[in-house]
């Protein structure tokens, strides 16, 4: 099977009232975690990749090894992302390597860290819409800012800094066209979302039912959605490691935000602190191992372990055989459909 569009995965994930997660991912092991974690659940997939991920993988090992996926887990719907495209240049050269979905994030100047105007969002957004539809790919924008910074990637600032406004984001995908749109109800980036244990009160709720009210046909993204378990950073400090106290977003939010609209949720963190703390573990309890494989293989489990948790928690897990995917040049005449309709 080849990599699918990401609009197919979250129209079928609308119908069925569930949301999918997008696991970030730099090397080989992050995408057998993923997919182990997918067959075992039976889950469609999302695997995205960030500019540094891109950069610290060389694409072409990356994109090669997504490849390898499809062919070993043929009964898997993937989709490859690219997660925080800085400039429409980022976007087409993903579309060109073969990513079916991209994330224009025209919230921030190219720098990746300023933050731009209205106009600006508009016209790079607008811009990747274009050229991705045309060929199949979907788009995913962002209006408003999330706080922190994801791999270089972020203005840094506080998560309820500049919370989405819902008339701007109707009127941005008025012009813009996305299939999905990464919205800012609170979350940040990072380990260090949140200094205390999070309430019903933590997350923006209210703007984010808002935001599904006016805009109830596009799918809603949640960045930043690591949940930072307790117990994986426990592990992490019990053996050596210095992580200090934080809280993520808790499942519970994340559910309220499914049954609200979301259906894309972002987590990175939780993978990299599983893997973290398998590693320490094995150093601190067998400090004679020196074969990676020795390191890398519980590794791999402890991400898959909290993955196919999350699959199952999302709601995604049981449907990955619900539909045939649909070829990205099919997808491509339904926008070009859409367009002349519009
Ligand atoms: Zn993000």
């Amino acid at each position: 099977m080849a990599l699918v569009s990401m609009r197919q995965l979250l129209d079928e994930a609308a119908k069925g009232g569930y949301g999918i997660g997008a696991f970030n991912v730099n090397n080989m092991e992050q995408i057998q975690a993923i997919m182990e974690a997918a067959r075992e659940t039976n889950s469609p997939v999302i695997v995205q990749a960030s500019r540094g991920a891109r950069a610290y993988s060389n694409d072409r090992f990356l994109y090669h090894l997504m490849l390898a996926a499809t062919e070993v887990y043929p009964e898997i719907p993937i989709v490859l992302h690219q997660d925080h495209g800085n400039s429409p240049e980022t976007c087409k050269s993903a579309i060109e390597m073969g990513f079916t979905s991209v994330m224009m994030d025209g919230s921030l100047m190219a720098d990746g860290k300023t933050p731009s105007s209205f106009q600006y969002n508009v016209k790079v957004t607008r811009e990747v819409v274009e050229i991705a539809h045309a060929r199949g790919v979907t788009v995913e924008g962002e209006i408003g800012c999330l706080g922190g910074v994801e791999d270089g990637h972020g203005a840094g600032l506080d998560g309820l800094a500049h919370l989405t406004d819902p008339d701007e984001a109707v009127e941005f995908v008025h012009q813009t066209g996305v299939d999905a749109l990464a919205i800012a109800i609170g979350t940040s980036h990072g380990a260090y979302k949140f200094t205390q244990a999070p309430t019903g009160e933590t997350l923006k709720i209210e703007r984010l039912i808002e935001i599904h009210r006016k805009l109830p046909n596009v799918h809603l993204v949640m960045h930043g959605s690591s949940s930072v378990p307790k117990d994986l950073q426990d592990i992490i400090n019990r053996y050596g490691g210095k992580l200090k106290p934080t809280w993520g977003v808790p499942v519970e939010e994340i559910q309220r935000g499914i049954n609200n609209g979301v259906r894309k949720i972002n987590v990175d963190t939780d993978s990299r602190l599983a893997m973290t703390g398998a590693i320490r573990k094995v150093f601190a309890e067998h400090p004679e191992e020196f074969d990676p494989r020795s390191y890398l293989k519980p590794a791999r489990e402890a991400m898959k372990k909290v993955i196919a948790q999350r699959m199952t928690e999302f709601g995604q897990a049981g449907h990955a055989g619900d539909y045939r995917p649909i070829p990205l040049a099919e997808m491509a005449k339904r926008y070009a459909r859409e367009t002349v309709t519009v």
